[in-house]
């Protein structure tokens, strides 16, 4: 710890770091922070930084407002694109307090401490690799996104036709100099859209990282000009984005996924693993695809599952196993999208692959065919269970899920389930183009 610090202290003074933002994710994972000046540090790293958590969405009430930051400092790291000559922006992620010191359940990221404690008392660390798909738009005059894409080009397309390549780049050079190791960069199948892909870490690491990379890519791009967005169904008609989530559970540096012995190579932990999340998906899919606008994406046809079923290879199910095996052998599940909470959804898939392991469940067969092209009848002989078709429907399963309620903790769960309850009626009385274009001129 006073050797970390003391390295903080040195890289303050050769980048010659003035300002330090304290962050931290609201509910929806959205990041904020406060700025100080790199003399504040001492007090800082003791956690004396305060704020009103009543003007944050989940946070606490009026009446019990006062919180602080606790800087972790593992997450400490100088902002690339602010480096100047003889003067740099810093970074701390931070955990939320209570004015006693114990930590605060409101904040998202101490949920899901709390569920790798829970793991590790299993023996498990959590291990995870997101993908978080994204779209560039154009801006206007004014610097805000307008409706037309960056580019027209499709999967893996080169230059000319992908104009992000450029954008990308910077991406990628910041991402490296925040501690990233990127495996890959390319154009995605839609019009505009890009994904980066980075190694996997242990889960807080790999939350914070995918809180880190969602601001870096919103930052670059609108350094091209360029307004990215990580909503899950921007245009209808064409792919949507995805965070695909690869998890396993290692056991000291063994893969406890991996085993050699069986057909798949995957070990009985793995189909428990796969069997607890058929069984909770549902539940907590408002917290995976939080949005109105991600049940617009999970439909037939465009590489985003909509059945629960699980397969080796099968790009139309839920959760697939990628072919890499030994180390590397992990669980994908592909409905999560990138406007989640990576600390909530990565919690609650931990969660739920932990209750399949404890209870002993048991995966169904997985299924090699096309289930976008499968009829009713066949769906309904092998069993397949839909996924929420609207968030009022996730919000629902949510509302009525004793496992929710203990994957996220009392105070998260309560404040979710009446943030989504809100947000659906707020879409539910709104009047849609969609409506004024059927209806206005016919009735
Ligand atoms: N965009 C797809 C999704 O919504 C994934 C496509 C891919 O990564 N090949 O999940
Ligand atoms: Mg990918
Ligand atoms: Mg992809
Ligand atoms: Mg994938």
């Amino acid at each position: 710890e006073t050797a970390v610090l003391e390295q903080i202290e040195e890289t303050i003074k050769e980048k010659n770091v003035e300002l330090l933002h304290l962050q931290f994710v609201d509910i929806e994972g959205i990041l904020k922070h406060i700025t100080v000046t790199s003399e504040q540090l001492e007090d800082v790293v003791e956690g004396k930084m305060m704020f009103d958590g009543s003007s944050i969405t989940g946070f606490s009430p009026i009446n019990k407002s006062d919180l602080y930051l606790q800087p972790d400092l593992a997450t400490f790291a100088v902002l690339p694109w602010t480096v100047e000559e003889g003067y740099s922006e810093a970074r701390f992620l931070c955990s939320v307090k209570n004015p006693d010191g114990t930590l605060f359940e409101g904040d998202t990221r101490n949920v899901l401490k709390k569920t790798m404690e829970r793991a590790a008392d299993k023996g498990f660390t959590i291990s995870v690799g997101p993908e978080l798909e994204f779209f560039l738009f154009k801006t206007d005059e004014n610097g805000y996104a307008t409706r037309e894409l960056g580019d027209k080009a499709g999967y893996f397309e080169p230059s000319p036709h992908d104009l992000g390549e450029r954008v990308r780049l910077e991406i990628y050079r910041a991402l490296k100099a925040l501690g990233f190791t990127i495996e890959a960069s390319h154009h995605e199948v839609a019009e505009g859209q890009h994904e980066l892909s980075f190694k996997y870490a242990d889960a807080l690491t790999a939350a914070d990282r995918s809180t880190t990379y969602k601001w870096v890519v919103k930052t670059i791009a609108k350094k091209f000009g360029l307004h990215a967005t990580f909503m899950p169904k921007p245009v209808f008609g064409i792919n949507g984005s995805g965070m695909h989530v690869n998890m396993s559970f290692f056991e000291g540096s063994e893969n406890a996924f991996f085993d050699p012995s069986d057909e798949l190579q995957l070990s009985e932990k793995a189909y428990q693993f796969i069997a607890g999340l058929l069984e909770n998906v549902k539940s907590f899919a408002a917290v995976t695809n939080p949005l109105v606008n991600s049940y617009k994406r999970l439909v037939p046809g465009y590489e985003a599952p909509c059945y629960l079923a699980w397969s080796a290879s099968n790009r139309s199910a839920l959760i697939r196993i990628p072919a890499k095996k030994g180390l590397a052998t992990r669980v994908e599940l592909r409905c999560p999208d990138p406007s989640a909470n990576p600390y909530l959804t990565f919690a609650v898939i931990a969660s739920a692959g932990l209750d399949g392991i404890e209870k002993g469940l048991e995966a169904p067969a997985p299924i090699n065919e096309d289930i976008f092209h499968m009829t009713e009848e066949r769906k309904a002989e092998l069993g397949i269970d839909n996924l929420p078709g609207s968030l009022k429907e996730a919000i629902s399963e949510l509302e009525s899920s004793e496992f929710a309620y203990k994957a996220l903790g009392g105070h998260v769960y309560n404040e979710y389930v009446s943030l989504k309850k809100a947000e659906w009626d707020s879409y539910r009385t709104a009047v849609h183009s969609w409506e004024i274009e059927n209806y206005q001129s016919k009735f």
